[in-house]
């Protein structure tokens, strides 16, 4: 077993979890009404450890609750965008860098015009953009975005819980100007690759947001991701371990945004976060946790999920730089 003692460790974590729970800075996101009025107070946590021992915490079963992956999806479309087109295309159109900047910065490379990574808006519009460009003239957003559905589905364990919110979908679409902007500017300066369509790669982005799923499920992916691409549940290899090893080392860098050095020091784990308040966050070789609590801080993280992992690293040796 890859954490021996694994009463004691879920007695901690339930010892952490619940000293987490009281905090109640930050605020929900609040550009479109589904995520307003989502309920802060919901708190959930999930771990998988490669070798398939999983707990789940929260009040009133909160990670069942199913909620938007938001920029959780962004590692996930970007992995699969790489696995089909390799690192050379891949490079040609996103970079690898820090941004140093809010995810929604319309700034682009000055030198080369690419995004500076897939983690903020600009790049994961370009990973859509580029996927959308693989599959036929004749395929839709929705048999795109149906394509990455499925794809989660693997990393999850084959849980029929990942879903898709149309209502997130149709006012992300309405509030989308500052995303609208992004791609413009995309198409404007260095141009789309194999020039995929905008309204395309818009749909795709978005739609890939709005992907819905549980903090119990995403625990899972997380720790298909620790394993390297293969499930613990099912034992499927859903990518190979080169692809998930770059999108390791590109959330690591900028997976939190402008909190992603703090994040890299304090905390020392590849993570990404999204605004719908949902954390996924990888102990590489070990096991992957999720976490769910909306309100966000000013860089947009989710204050108890941050929260969480620094306690988790002050009490377990996980930071990636521990045993030095
Ligand atoms: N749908 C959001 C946007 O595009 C996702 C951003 C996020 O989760 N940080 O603005």
């Amino acid at each position: 077993l890859v954490i021996p003692n694994w009463k004691t460790f879920v007695t901690d974590m339930k010892y952490h979890f619940q000293q987490v729970e009281p905090l109640q800075d930050g605020e929900n996101a609040s550009y479109i009404p589904i995520l307003k009025s989502a309920d802060s107070e919901k708190w959930a946590l999930s771990i998988c450890s490669i070798d398939g021992q999983r707990v789940s915490l929260g009040h009133d079963q909160a990670y069942l609750f199913p909620h938007t992956l938001q920029s959780v999806s962004k590692p996930v479309t970007y992995a699969m965008a790489l696995h089909r087109e390799g690192e050379a295309f891949m490079e040609e159109w996103i970079d690898v860098e820090p941004a140093g900047r809010p995810f929604n910065t319309q700034d682009l490379d000055p030198e080369t015009q690419r995004p500076f990574n897939a983690s903020i808006n600009s790049g994961a519009i370009m990973a859509a953009g580029i996927l959308a460009s693989g599959f036929s003239p004749a395929a839709n957003w929705k048999d795109i975005v149906d394509n990455v559905r499925k794809t989660w589905y693997e990393l999850c364990g084959n849980d029929l819980d990942i879903g898709f919110s149309d209502i997130t979908f149709e006012s992300e679409k309405e509030t989308a100007y500052n995303n609208f902007a992004i791609a413009y500017n995309l198409k404007g300066r260095k141009g789309l690759p194999r020039n995929v369509d905008l309204h395309t790669m818009l749909d795709v982005y978005l739609g890939c947001c709005s992907i819905e799923i549980t903090t119990e499920a995403l625990s899972v992916a997380a720790a298909t991701l620790a394993n390297g691409g293969i499930c613990p549940i099912t034992g499927k290899e859903v990518f190979p371990a080169s692809v998930v090893r770059t999108v390791l080392s590109e959330i690591m860098m900028c997976g939190m945004y402008n909190q992603a050095g703090h994040f890299a020091v304090e905390v020392g784990l590849p993570a990404k976060s999204g605004v719908s308040g949902a954390l996924m966050v990888i102990v590489p070789n070990v096991f992957g946790f999720a976490t769910f609590s909306p309100r966000l801080n000013t860089k947009g993280n989710s204050v108890r999920g941050v929260a969480f992992c620094r306690r988790l690293v002050d009490s377990y040796r996980v930071h990636v730089f521990e045993t030095l």
